[in-house]
């Protein structure tokens, strides 16, 4: 089963997952979004990549969600 990244919640720019060859002890996996790096809407390091679509999908919020 391969889950989806959703699109940023800040700007709505496609997600990338950074797959990491270095590693920060077990934690090789970084959802980022490129365009606002500098916004603080990135997300930690993950052990897998699994981990870091959930905890980023879990945080997106829906357009109709926005006040
Ligand atoms: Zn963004």
């Amino acid at each position: 089963m391969s889950e989806e990244l959703k699109p940023c919640p800040f700007c709505g720019a496609e997600a990338w997952l950074n797959d990491y060859e270095a590693k920060f002890g077990d934690m090789t996996v970084q959802s980022r979004c490129p365009q606002c790096k500098f916004c603080g809407c990135n997300l930690g390091y993950f052990p897998t990549k699994a981990k870091a679509i959930a905890a980023w999908n879990r945080r997106y919020q829906p357009p109709e969600d926005a006040r």
